[in-house]
């Protein structure tokens, strides 16, 4: 933002150096986090799979192991241009060299309708680094989980719900997956059978904001989870999507008593996002 220019800060993550220069981070270190140092890596599509409408889920070979924590993303090359795009893991860091990504199409878009809705076969080489970001499963918290995805928001929750059931942690975790019709849902079978083998641990509410299907929750993921839960208190919550629906997520939450300290968030804007000027900062936080 103007402001924050003019105080002399800068994204660096998305600057050119055009000298030498000595990068003085403030980083927060927390407790039990490991930070994975970014790395570039070529990888080899295996397989494309259309999984609802306009979404594709993309599944990478890489050249070599990469480490993350479940819910950081990668950013992509888009070849014959000078640019990248961020796409979320949604497989879990026990799957270091094979890679899932969930990419929902956007009209006119660069990547997506102008290449990996376009042209993108199997076979083809990808230029990707990471992993990045600060939207991460935090392990060392054990108040029961609330996860809501929207749309492709999906991809980062899949991989922190695999991760979290395959490991040591014991937090309960309720995931809450919206979409305007059935056909834009999907790994509806995968969780309904996560939550089948691991009662208890896991629930799983599929919400459909424009259609009424038995065994769908009807209404937007906070209509849902307004329904449901009298008070979010005393649990921490992990929100992803687009960014209109991240914002009506916080405020449910917020109006549930849960604090910003408890609800980690990742919105996925894109270049009209970024145009319209909407965004909060990304030097914040949270
Ligand atoms: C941290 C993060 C993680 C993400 N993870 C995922 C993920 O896992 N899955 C996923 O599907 N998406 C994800 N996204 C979104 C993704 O990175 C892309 O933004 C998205 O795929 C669209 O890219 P695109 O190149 O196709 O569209 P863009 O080229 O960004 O265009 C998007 C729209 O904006 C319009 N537009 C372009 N330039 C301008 C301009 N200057 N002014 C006004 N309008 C403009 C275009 O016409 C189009 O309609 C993530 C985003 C972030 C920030």
């Amino acid at each position: 933002m103007e402001f924050e220019r003019d105080e002399g800060k800068a994204l660096l993550c998305c600057a050119r150096p055009r000298s030498d220069v000595v990068v003085e981070g403030d980083v927060d270190v927390e407790e039990g986090v490991t930070t994975h140092p970014v790395r570039d890596f070529t990888g080899t599509v295996a397989a494309i799979e259309d999984c609802a409408t306009d979404t594709r889920r993309l599944t990478v070979d890489l050249d070599d192991d990469i480490a993350f924590n479940p819910g950081q993303y990668l950013q992509v090359s888009v070849p014959g241009t000078r640019v990248t795009r961020t796409y979320s893991m949604a497989n879990p860091p026990s799957d270091r060299r094979r890679i899932e990504l969930h990419v929902r199409r956007v009209r006119g878009g660069l990547a997506t309708d102008g290449w990996i809705f376009k042209n993108l076969v199997i076979g083809d080489e990808l230029r990707v680094s990471g992993p990045y970001g600060r939207f991460f499963f935090h392990e060392m918290r054990n108040e029961p989980v609330l996860l809501i995805a929207g749309g492709t928001g999906l991809a980062p929750i899949k991989s922190m719900v695999q991760h979290v059931l395959a490991g040591e942690a014991q937090q309960q975790m309720t995931l809450y997956q919206g979409a305007r019709s059935v056909d834009m849902l999907y790994d509806v079978d995968f969780f309904r059978t996560l939550e089948e083998e691991r009662p208890g641990r896991f629930r799983y509410r599929p919400c459909l904001s424009a259609q009424e299907v038995d065994g769908f929750e009807t209404g937007l993921v906070t209509d849902v989870l307004d329904r449901e839960m009298a008070s979010c208190r005393d649990h921490v919550a992990y929100v992803c999507g687009p960014p209109p629906m991240v914002d009506a997520a916080i405020k449910t939450l917020m109006g549930k008593r849960l604090f910003p300290r408890d609800i980690y968030r990742e919105d996925f804007f894109d270049e009209s996002d970024k145009a319209s000027g909407g965004l909060k900062s990304p030097l914040l936080k949270r």
